[in-house]
């Protein structure tokens, strides 16, 4: 790293464009989600900048692709870049930017939603998750949106683990998702875009959708606009329970999006008690049984959540009554009192 104080800036060198490696690696962009890689220099540049100072830093940056991107983080002078790419087709371009920045770039021929990074990175870069400064680690990527999902799903229960990318801190990310999920990331209390993945993400970080991209900026250009979003962990998350119990209490909470809350959350009950159970949770956490999903707030959850726990620490099973589970139950049971009826007859 250089020492503080002292500017060493590097630019690479002249290289060939993206699309002139495209071309000599014979790297047909295919029209499918997973390949729309961003071809607009100054929009690029713009989702590096969004991620903040990268100036002596060490970036993840997942799915680098052709390496637009991988470009212009060199270009923001950082410590270190780390790329997780899956495509062997990339690989041989990568090596090309890695040769024209000595020591800089590290690749990995990997997946992203496997690849252990809580040891790919220096020691010395961890900081106390209550310090004021996040870890000079920032990961960046603009994943297909089939990856960037279920990835941010991941590091938001590392988050809350502290693992993974969170081993270091409270590692900031800058990442690419469908427009829409990144107003649902974002979406405030009775927003139209409210949803789980608003409440999962925003009880344990602060959240930015900091612009928008439109599709036609990729090549191919796919159906959809993109979102670029900001992540920074925040120092106290806003409900302090188990993520798989938010993630519980959550996820049925929303199940029936458009009517009264009261319906979604009973569904955390067995049948036999729904009623009564349903009731206490709603009177000890004090929320009004007739809001919608949407309407209820981060603090709302917490105390739904703080009072859930209660529950299922009074009652051993609770925790792991699925209602599907019951129903399907149920279906069975009837098949085969409908077949012993028929053998009767
Ligand atoms: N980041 C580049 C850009 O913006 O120009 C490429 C974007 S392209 C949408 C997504 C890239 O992520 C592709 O290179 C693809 O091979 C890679 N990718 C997809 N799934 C991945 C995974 N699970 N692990 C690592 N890379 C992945």
């Amino acid at each position: 790293m250089a020492a503080a104080g002292k500017l060493s800036t590097f630019r690479l060198p002249p290289l060939p464009t993206i699309r002139e490696i495209i071309k000599l690696l014979r790297l047909k962009a295919v029209k499918q989600p997973s390949q729309n890689r961003s071809a607009n220099l100054k929009l690029i540049d713009k989702i590096v900048r969004k991620a903040g100072n990268l100036t002596n830093a060490y970036v993840y940056e997942v799915g680098p692709g052709p390496g637009g991107i991988t470009r212009s983080i060199l270009n923001a002078n950082v410590a270190e870049l780390l790329v997780v790419e899956k495509d062997t087709r990339f690989i041989p371009g990568l090596q090309m930017l890695s040769d024209a920045a000595p020591g800089k770039l590290r690749i990995v021929h990997g997946d992203v939603l496997t690849f252990k990074v809580e040891k790919a990175f220096p020691e010395s870069l961890k900081r106390q998750w209550e310090d004021a400064d996040p870890p000079n680690i920032h990961i960046i990527g603009n994943l297909p949106f089939s990856v960037s999902t279920p990835l941010i799903i991941k590091w938001l229960e590392s988050v809350s683990c502290r693992d993974g990318p969170f081993a270091y801190g409270r590692t900031q990310l800058t990442l690419t998702f469908q427009k829409e999920v990144a107003e649902r990331l974002t979406a405030n209390t009775g927003g139209k875009q409210r949803s789980r993945l608003s409440v999962m993400a925003q009880y344990l970080c602060s959240v930015q959708h900091v612009f928008t991209i439109p599709g036609r900026a990729f090549v191919p250009k796919p159906e959809v606009d993109v979102g670029v979003v900001h992540f920074t962990p925040l120092i106290q998350p806003k409900i302090e329970q188990p993520f798989k119990l938010v993630e519980k209490v959550v996820q049925n909470a929303f199940q029936f999006r458009r009517k009264y809350c009261h319906r979604g959350l009973g569904m955390l009950f067995p049948e036999a008690q729904r009623v009564g159970s349903t009731g206490r949770l709603l009177q000890w956490a004090d929320v009004d049984p007739t809001l919608r999903p949407s309407q209820l707030s981060i603090s709302h959850f917490k105390s739904l959540c703080d009072v859930y726990r209660r529950m299922c620490d009074e009652d051993p099973n609770l925790f792991a009554y699925n209602f599907r589970d019951e129903l399907k139950q149920r279906k069975r049971n009837t098949q085969e009192t409908d077949e012993e009826e028929s053998h009767r007859v």
